[in-house]
């Protein structure tokens, strides 16, 4: 399409014309009044036409590139639009204030209590925060509060972004807080709920009347267990002598110490699973896994070595399932 054409203007045509052109045929083409069956179809061309043609920056787009599909591709988009909702939602939002709180692996995954120490931003008590002495009416929106924006073919209203909204400009700035509406800082405590089962670098989000706290949490990692998700491990050194016979051992868990029952005839690398011993969050509930080791022992007396040596002996004639599998496939 080329939307000169459509229109029936010349390459140099100026907006004026082009949105004369467009007038005069959109009314003869509105399926309103034309009953034509190819009326639809010619009028939704001459919108698309001016689309291009009505914007000057689509325009040059399509002068440059030629053709219309490009010019759409090049030019869909309404960032300068959404831009402005965004800064909107941006100018609107509280001001942050960034807190690092440090935990224990227990407080992380049973949840806990703890104050942490903010600075607030009080509001002048003067002018309440507003920074005027003396308001008048905004002159953007006349002191209404909302603007149009014209976004071919629809007009948007938002807030005004001059007043915020508000409909109202400072005409005299408050002299106690040189308009910027701040009182003094005040030191605060804040007694915070941790959630059960927060993770090391999660951010809490705690919003106050006039301010959110981002809470960083920071997790001291535990000497014995460690965390994938809801599940904890725990690796637990044993004896050969325990493996074969079996046994019971005592290991960290959450809450304190479990006995967990190595059953005989456990390989090294063997894992464990305690069901729901793991950490409860919000959506699951975690197992503990203990992954058994055989340690092999590096000092032995007098007395140890002689068995073993024994030992040894009995086991090259003994049978060792994957140890005989091994040399079969050597
Ligand atoms: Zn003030
Ligand atoms: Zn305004």
């Amino acid at each position: 399409m080329n939307p000169y054409e459509v229109l029936g203007v010349t390459k140099d045509a100026t907006q004026q014309e082009i949105k004369k052109a467009y007038k005069k045929l959109s009314l003869e083409y509105h399926p309103d009044r034309n009953k034509d069956a190819s009326a639809t179809e010619k009028f939704k061309q001459v919108a698309e036409a001016f689309d291009i043609l009505g914007d000057e920056k689509k325009r040059k787009n399509y002068d440059q590139f030629g053709t219309t599909k490009k010019v759409v591709n090049h030019d869909f988009d309404h960032s300068d639009l959404f831009s402005r909702f965004f800064n909107q939602n941006q100018r609107q939002q509280k001001p942050s204030i960034r807190v690092q709180l440090e935990i224990s692996f227990e407080e992380s995954v049973l949840g806990c209590k703890k104050d942490v120490k903010i600075s607030r931003q009080t509001q002048c008590r003067t002018c309440k925060g507003t920074g005027a002495k003396e308001f008048e009416s905004c002159k953007r929106c006349d002191g209404k509060g909302k603007i149009n924006i014209n976004q071919h073919p629809w007009v948007i209203q938002m807030d005004c972004d001059l007043c915020d909204g508000s409909g109202k400009d400072v005409k005299i700035s408050c002299s106690d807080c040189n308009g910027n509406g701040n009182g003094e800082r005040k030191e605060e405590t804040l007694a915070v709920n941790i959630p059960a089962g927060v993770e090391n670098g999660m951010t809490l989000k705690l919003s106050l009347e006039k301010e959110v706290v981002l809470l960083n949490i920071l997790v001291r990692s535990h000497s014995l267990l460690e965390r994938h998700g809801a599940d904890l491990y725990v690796v637990v050194p044993i004896t050969y002598t325990q493996a074969v016979f079996g046994d019971t051992i005592e290991i960290p868990s959450i809450g304190g110490k479990i006995n967990l029952k190595v059953p005989a005839g456990i390989q090294s690398g063997g894992k464990l699973r305690l069901q729901n011993m793991g950490i409860k969050t919000q959506f699951e509930q975690g197992h503990l896994y203990a992954i058994v080791q055989i340690e092999t022992p590096s000092e032995l007396s007098n007395e140890h070595k002689a068995l073993l040596e024994k030992l040894s002996k009995i086991e090259k004639k003994s049978n060792y399932v994957n140890v005989k599998s091994f040399k079969d496939k050597l």
